[in-house]
């Protein structure tokens, strides 16, 4: 049977629409996007509630110490690199990074993708001059085209559809990986030992011994390797656009309560956690597990702010806050913050987004970040939540399974001369392959204290 939902509630979801909505598109043609929100009313859902359910579940674990996640994926995702070998190779690195640290945390590990759905991008300003000539700022994928030209760049409400086609296909191969056999633990391993066969990572030598060790003892012991073949991973991706979260909430009918079935996991932006605003008002009133990025200006009273539009019961796995503060802040500011939420007693999930906080233009132009101020801003974490007594969370980082060189440095020292080789992303810099399982060692020893 069914449950109907309050009629109060279905209003509710409605009430942003008097609320000021940053960073959204200026849509040309009001009856074309009408068109597409009514058609993307009645597709079918993305994700299923229970999934939803099943997550906050387990980022309740890890607000307790007894899960840690690892969230990661391109800063924005594209049409045109929506091939299967993109997918794979982003999957594998984030099961790859996901077999070293729950060795380093003796912990499950939540794999969730910024992935089948990572379309919409926040921008500093709303237009983009070149040569003399001014156009609207590339807002990702899922509004307006890359390409420096007035007819890409003019929103076109079409691509709502088919972002929501392409985040099927996407899942539909998270699925199929995840559940295929390809996720085996001992295939991953495999992965691993070929990652540390490069002599670069030498320094990973002791920690890899070890990993290696623990499987085979697994093995020995009689360890059900079949049950490992299969994992769960979570989709997600920042709940920027209104005009797509709004038309692909579903009402569970087991229970008659809203559901965003566009993702597991839907974070607020830097720039749209205002604590009036459109998208704070509507993520507040749909069931899935909710993040919100918490910069450097964020004060102990925004944070309680949200938690009291959030979560205001306090439940366990629904708010996620994602710090991004920057490495030489990142110490000075998120105590602050840390110590006004747990004298509230409410639990949050603390989680580390190294990326956002450490970005700059290097000398050759391009916006890219150090890896080692994105490892020293982890770092930084991990001292503030231990000084502290709280759990640090999880880790959020743009990366790709790819070779490209968009962040500098890492072992394989990536210089600013090497960026121009293969710098591919449209908005931020991803750590690369082995950047990224790198970044998974040094992150395993600092959760192994
Ligand atoms: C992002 O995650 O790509 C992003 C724009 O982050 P933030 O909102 O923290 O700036
Ligand atoms: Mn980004």
């Amino acid at each position: 049977m069914s449950v109907l939902p309050d009629p109060a509630v279905l209003a509710g979801l409605d009430t942003f629409r008097d609320l000021e909505a940053k960073q959204q598109p200026s849509w040309p043609d009001a009856q074309a996007l009408a068109d597409v929100t009514a058609k993307l009313s009645s597709v079918p859902p993305l994700v299923f509630a229970g999934e939803a359910d099943n997550l906050r579940e387990r980022l309740g674990a890890a607000s307790r110490g007894e899960a840690f996640l690892l969230q990661g994926g391109d800063c924005a995702e594209t049409f045109d690199e929506l091939t299967a070998d993109n997918i794979r190779d982003k999957i594998k690195t984030i099961l790859q990074m996901a077999v070293i640290l729950t060795y380093g945390a003796s912990l499950p590990i939540i794999k969730m993708g910024r992935m089948a759905g990572q379309y919409a991008k926040p921008r500093s300003s709303d237009s983009e001059t070149r040569d003399g000539v001014t156009l609207p700022a590339y807002r990702g994928d899922i509004i307006n085209g890359f390409e420096f030209s007035e007819s890409a760049r003019i929103p076109d409400p079409n691509r709502l559809l088919d972002a929501y086609h392409n985040s099927a296909t996407t899942l539909n191969l998270i699925r199929a990986f995840t559940q295929g056999g390809f996720a085996d633990l001992r295939r991953v391993h495999e992965w691993n030992r070929g990652f540390m066969a490069n002599r670069a990572y030498a320094r990973y030598d002791t920690f890899a011994a070890e990993i290696d060790r623990a499987i085979r003892f697994m093995h020995a012991a009689g360890a059900d390797f079949e049950a490992l073949r299969t994992v769960d991973f979570f989709s997600s991706h920042e709940g920027l656009l209104l005009d797509y979260e709004r038309p692909l909430t579903r009402i569970d009918s087991r229970t008659g309560l809203p559901y965003d079935c566009s993702a597991h996991f839907l974070w607020i932006g830097e720039r749209t956690r205002q604590l009036d605003g459109a998208h704070v008002d509507y993520f507040s009133r749909v069931r899935n597990p909710i993040g919100v990025k918490l910069g450097p200006t964020s004060t102990g009273d925004d944070a309680l702010a949200l938690m009291d539009k959030l979560n205001p019961d306090g439940e366990a796995g629904r708010l996620t806050f994602i710090t991004r503060m920057g490495a030489g802040k990142v110490r000075d500011l998120l105590p602050g913050l840390v110590e006004r939420v747990r004298a509230d007693g409410r639990p949050v999930v603390w989680v580390c987004d190294p990326m956002h906080g450490n970005g700059f233009t290097s000398d050759s132009g391009y916006k890219t970040r150090r890896f080692s101020d994105v490892i020293d801003e982890v770092r930084g974490f991990f001292e503030v939540h231990a000084a502290l007594g709280t759990v640090p969370g999880g880790l959020h980082v743009e990366l790709t399974g790819s070779d490209v060189t968009e962040v500098l440095g890492g072992s394989e020292e990536i210089d600013d001369l090497a960026l121009a080789r293969r710098y591919e992303t449209l908005v931020d810099p991803r750590l690369n392959h082995q950047q990224s399982l790198e970044m998974a060692f040094l992150v395993a020893e600092m959760l192994r204290g």
